[in-house]
């Protein structure tokens, strides 16, 4: 069973062509961030206007890479949201239209849904229910996966998303876009311990987090710096902030774990390929006897077969999108 997953969501242009669910026979990816880059963030119409001319080439390469042809698909699944609107819809239409001409079925992808599966093609054997902590550029979630796209969120972030904190921060610091690669290599050369940040747990038993006090604590950390003249060392100040960040990610994560009775948790989204993430889930989940679950880097950001695989499942239950499909930016988990 082959199935084509289109994403373009945000600012990547990918396509992924799995078979039976599981097994990646091409994972193509066009980023845009070349062009964003320039601008500190994407713009949605230079990225929309981008996916539109890239689309057909991005299918291409990935059926000549899988190998396989048109006539050998059985599903094509789609991220309809969420997402920039103009982005998804060059996704949802390309989709529909090859749906249509070649009759085959379709899938609309949940793209927070598509994030969990890059997991299920990273680990054979895994299957629902574990706990999800999906953190990326929009998002901060902790879920209860009960089945396959089938989930209830336990804890959200109440403003910015960690990824989003760590974007704003490293353009701060000149730093670059997107930010979260950069302050992770930064922080490594660092000491975490330099600059003392609060962490904010919001001590009322909740799952929630709140990024937006620490973006300004660091933001006025680095004024006072710069009035005071003094010379910023950035790798100290990128590892205390992540470490702040990613200790409560951390300490939430397995407390969640730990409450709901679940020994596993899989890590997904861009901000799940964070170095110091990885190393504080895996020791502190190795002290409550908890597994981490974490896909390889190029599955962590956004991808076409996670979304083929998340179509997969979809189908599986018999859930198929029609020519009404359309893009949906503010789509929930
Ligand atoms: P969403 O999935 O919520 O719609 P998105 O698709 O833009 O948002 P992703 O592509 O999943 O988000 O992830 C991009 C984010 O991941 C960016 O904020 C980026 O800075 C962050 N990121 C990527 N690599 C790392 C890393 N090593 N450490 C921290 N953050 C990282
Ligand atoms: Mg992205
Ligand atoms: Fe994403």
């Amino acid at each position: 069973h082959i199935t084509l997953g289109i994403e373009s969501s945000c600012d990547e242009t990918a396509v992924g062509i799995v078979a039976d669910g599981r097994e990646i026979l091409a994972n193509v990816i066009s980023s845009q961030i070349d062009i964003h880059t320039k601008f500190g963030g994407v713009v949605p119409e230079i990225a929309s206007r981008r996916h539109l001319e890239s689309i057909n080439d991005v299918i291409e390469q990935a059926l000549d890479e899988a190998e396989v042809t048109m006539d050998e698909v059985d599903l094509i699944g789609v991220t309809y949201g969420p997402g920039l609107v103009g982005a998804l819809l060059v996704g949802v239409a390309t989709a529909k239209a090859m749906a249509w001409a070649r009759g085959i079925p379709l899938v609309g992808v949940n793209h927070m849904h598509g994030h969990i599966a890059s997991n299920y093609l990273e680990y054979k054997e895994l299957e629902p229910p574990f706990i999800g902590l999906v953190v990326s550029g929009g998002h901060t979630n902790i879920i209860k996966v009960d089945d396959y796209n089938e989930c209830k969120i336990l804890g959200a972030t109440r403003d910015d998303a960690a990824g989003e904190a760590m974007d704003k921060v490293a353009r701060v610091v000149g730093l670059g876009y997107p930010g979260g690669p950069k302050i992770d290599k930064a922080a490594r050369e660092g000491n975490r311990d330099a600059i003392k940040f609060k962490r904010v747990y919001l001590n009322d038993g909740s799952y929630d987090f709140s990024f937006s006090g620490l973006k300004t604590q660091v933001l006025n950390y680095i004024n006072s710096e710069r009035q005071a003249e003094r010379e910023i060392n950035i790798p100290d100040l990128a590892a205390s902030f992540q470490e702040s960040i990613m200790e409560v990610i951390a300490d939430k994560a397995i407390s969640a774990a730990t409450s709901y009775g679940n020994n596993k948790i899989v890590v997904a989204g861009g901000v799940a390929a964070n170095s110091r993430l990885r190393e504080l889930l895996e020791s502190k989940g190795e002290a409550a006897g908890i597994e981490i679950l974490k896909p390889a880097q190029i599955l962590c950001t956004d991808n076409g077969a996670m979304i083929a695989c998340s179509a997969y499942y979809q189908m599986k239950k018999g859930e198929f999108a029609d020519m009404s499909l359309d893009a949906c930016p503010g789509l929930e988990f």
